[in-house]
């Protein structure tokens, strides 16, 4: 350590301790110190700051397939001569925890130890289901997956242990918590989001950033998190990644805005920005979105971070700025702190141009400095920017793989089960089949140790396939159809992940069809397991199917998880979080309009309605009934202060205990703009024993009745509402006082 760093660094730590601030506000205090090392810092020095790259600009040559080395001329130029602050990502595939310790030390020990400015850097990194970059880390469902638990807890709980394994690894920035709001099942990133309902988004959001973040990120088991990617982003109109939505303002707060008020409340420290553009704006040339909305209207005081490359995408793709220069002023007026670059010093460039030239203020980047060198504090990096003894003990501990195993079994779906035939008889002779059967890579999807997942070798020797889990289960194997008691045939997605992920077809590959076709001449039941991200259209062949298990991209122990459910050791509790299509061109969600599934009968003035998903949203069958009983609410009428208790009974008369999973709905019946049929207003899981009777409670206030009315205010208007759950229905008042 040189002593220019000692003791300009031991100063900063000095002033930074003095004054230190755990909680996600911006004391003045904090402010304060933190405007000392700005006042300090060159406007070169204050742009690297803003300016992050990958790692694949500091890669030497002598790096292959098995081992990435640094090099040390491009460290150099990236954090000495132009003062880099962040680093990002890896060179296509996970590492073991040696090579993201030795990567992360170095970066840290030459930033701090040569930079003029001494200020530590951050590494950043996508930990989306589990720390999915790092060799021998837990692997939970994806989220769609974790969506059907609805279980808050278990959400949080993945969440940590994300957060430990990842700061075990050296990092301290995950790109996680997606909340974007899966309503376009054909998007190739549907699988990362929560699923169709903003409410659920909202709540399983939240969960997940908590997890992530606790209460404190200076804390060794704790990182960073991402809300992403505002806003808008999931529901493309072609349906392929990075493109084109068109958003009427009505449905950008009704459906997409929440998510992000939750995840801001909750404290998320940083925030992506959507790759697309809404009605033709890109998101990131967007100060209506960026700044307006977002520190305006939403309060947002983090780190605002582009996505990859999207600041030259204005450019190339967006085509609204005429060169790259343009591009920079835009999006840093718009309100973005730091720019993915990822490759280059073009960001870094022409942000000091533009900062010489006048147009943009030095008091513009100060502002964004100010958030970053926030973030850096509050994640004790000035304290102690290398590894944490404490931190490393975190890593791979057996009880992740049990909480693996829980959730992935939780997500478990049954979305039908004629003749009983699941669970599957003890001496049942079983036919394991399906393209997806022996592979290991579609039960975790993308971003399982490389970004598009499709790497076997990657993959810990104790994580199974189907086929192996079977083998390993008590359940007698045949391998001819013909002398099967039942066929199970897994079928679905392999892993992908993004633009790689796109379709033009929601319906299942015709291959795979055909497959179930021919496996039913045989005349034995089938079981289908759906080892998906979205859900692909099964209309054809779901009649042959007598068991149809959804089991999404389930993770690590997904194939123990669909073993275990298919021979009832787990008896399944999960609900789908989404409308599953029957068809490809009626992609409806569950909280549509009336008209949306209206039609004119034979005289023209008569309609009918008519919903038919293939399975509805909250469906999900178990081996064994729960029954439900006494749905009462305290009061007839709500008043705009009150708040109302909403009451049901149930019990398990089963001899085993059993996981049931409840969701609540609202109906309008009537509002000055149409209401939707229902609105996902809470849920609850709940574990009831064999025989356990319990009445459970919800909450309910106006604002949970409320929406968006045609001037975009949210309100909630007086009138009947209906309440439902598990398919009993009540009627109240609301009333404003
Ligand atoms: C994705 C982001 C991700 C980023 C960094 C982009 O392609 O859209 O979700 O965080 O890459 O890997």
């Amino acid at each position: 350590m040189s002593r220019h760093y000692s003791l300009t660094f031991c100063f900063l730590i000095c002033l930074l301790t003095l004054y230190s601030c755990t909680t996600n506000e911006l004391s003045k205090e904090s402010n304060d110190d933190i405007q000392l090392i700005i006042d300090r810092l060159s406007l070169e020095e204050k742009v690297g700051q803003m300016t992050n790259l990958t790692l694949t600009t500091l890669k030497s040559e002598k790096s292959n397939d098995t081992i990435f080395l640094l090099d040390s001329i491009k460290l150099r130029n990236v954090l000495v001569d132009h003062h880099i602050g962040s680093i990002q990502n890896v060179e296509g595939r996970a590492y073991t925890l040696d090579t993201w310790r030795e990567i992360v030390t170095t970066i840290q020990k030459i930033t701090l130890e040569e930079s003029s400015h001494k200020i530590p850097s951050l590494y950043c990194i996508d930990a989306v289901h589990g720390t999915n970059y790092t060799i021998g880390s837990t692997l939970f469902p994806q989220n769609i997956g974790l969506a059907a638990t609805r279980d808050e807890q278990l959400v949080k709980r993945c969440g940590a242990i994300t957060a430990m394994e990842t700061r075990a690894s050296g990092i301290r920035y995950n790109f996680s918590t997606v909340l974007d709001v899966g309503r376009q099942p054909l998007w190739p990133r549907f699988n990362e989001t929560f699923g169709e309902d903003p409410f659920m988004c909202s709540a399983l959001g939240t969960a997940s950033i908590k997890g992530l973040e606790g209460n404190d990120l200076s804390s060794p088991s704790q990182v960073a998190s991402c809300m992403k990617h505002f806003l808008g982003y999931a529901v493309p109109r072609n349906g392929k990644d990075r493109s084109s939505t068109y958003i009427p303002d009505i449905e950008l707060h009704e459906y997409f805005v929440p998510p992000f008020r939750s995840g801001i409340n909750a404290g998320s420290s940083t925030l992506m920005v959507n790759s697309g553009d809404i009605n033709g704006i890109p998101v990131h040339a967007s100060k209506e979105l960026l700044t307006d909305l977002l520190r305006g209207k939403l309060g947002f005081e983090g780190v605002v971070i582009s996505d990859w490359q999207d600041v030259l995408k204005l450019v190339n793709r967006h085509h609204v700025a005429k060169d790259h220069k343009e591009a920079v002023y835009q999006s840093v007026t718009a309100g973005i702190d730091m720019c993915i670059v990822p490759f280059d010093f073009a960001f870094y460039d022409d942000l000091i141009l533009l900062v010489k030239e006048g147009r943009i203020p030095e008091s513009r980047i100060d502002e964004s400095v100010r958030r970053i060198l926030h973030l850096k504090k509050k994640l004790g990096l000035f304290e102690m920017p290398y590894l944490e003894k404490e931190a490393v003990a975190n890593f791979g501990k057996p009880e992740y793989q049990e909480t693996a195993l829980e959730a992935a079994e939780a997500s478990m779906t049954l979305l039908k089960n004629s003749n009983r035939i699941l669970p599957l008889k003890k001496d049942a002779k079983v036919f394991v089949t399906g393209p997806l059967s022996a592979s290991r890579t579609a039960l975790h999807g993308g971003w399982s140790y490389t970004w598009q997942g499709q790497k076997e070798d990657y993959f810990d020797v104790r994580t199974l396939n189907v086929m192996q889990a079977f083998e390993q289960s008590r359940q007698p194997l045949t391998k001819t159809p013909q002398n099967a008691d039942a066929i199970v045939v897994c079928i679905g997605e392999e892993a992908y992940a993004e633009t790689p992920g796109n379709i033009t077809d929601l319906t299942l590959d015709q291959s795979q069809l055909d497959l179930v076709n021919a496996l039913s001449k045989h005349g034995k039941p089938i079981v289908l397991v759906l080892i998906e991200g979205r859900p692909r259209i099964i209309n054809a062949i779901e009649p042959l199917a007598d068991g149809i298990l959804m089991a999404y991209w389930p993770g690590s122990k997904g194939a123990d998880a669909i073993v275990n459910t298919l021979t009832g050791k787990n008896n399944p509790s999960g609900k789908l979080p989404f409308t599953y299509p029957r068809h490809v061109n009626e992609l409806i969600t569950y909280d549509h309009k009336p008209l949306d599934i209206a039609f004119e009968v034979a005289d023209p003035y008569s309609y009918e309605f008519k919903f038919s998903p293939q399975y509805e949203f909250g469906h999900g069958l178990s081996y064994t009934n729960i029954t439900y009983s006494n749905l009462t609410l305290d009061r007839d009428t709500l008043f705009e202060t009150d708040t109302m208790t909403i009451s049901i009974t149930l019990n398990n008369p089963n001899s085993i205990p059993q996981i049931a999973s409840l969701d609540l709905f609202t109906s309008d019946l009537v509002a000055s703009i149409a209401p939707p049929v229902k609105r996902l207003r809470g849920f609850k899981t709940i574990k009831l024993e064999s025989g356990e009777k319990r009445t459970i409670h919800f909450q309910l206030t106006a604002a949970d009745l409320s929406f968006i009315n045609k001037d975009l205010e949210r309100v909630t208007e007086e009138g009947d509402f209906n309440i439902s759950i598990a398919g009993y229905e009540k009627r109240f008042y609301y009333k404003t006082n």
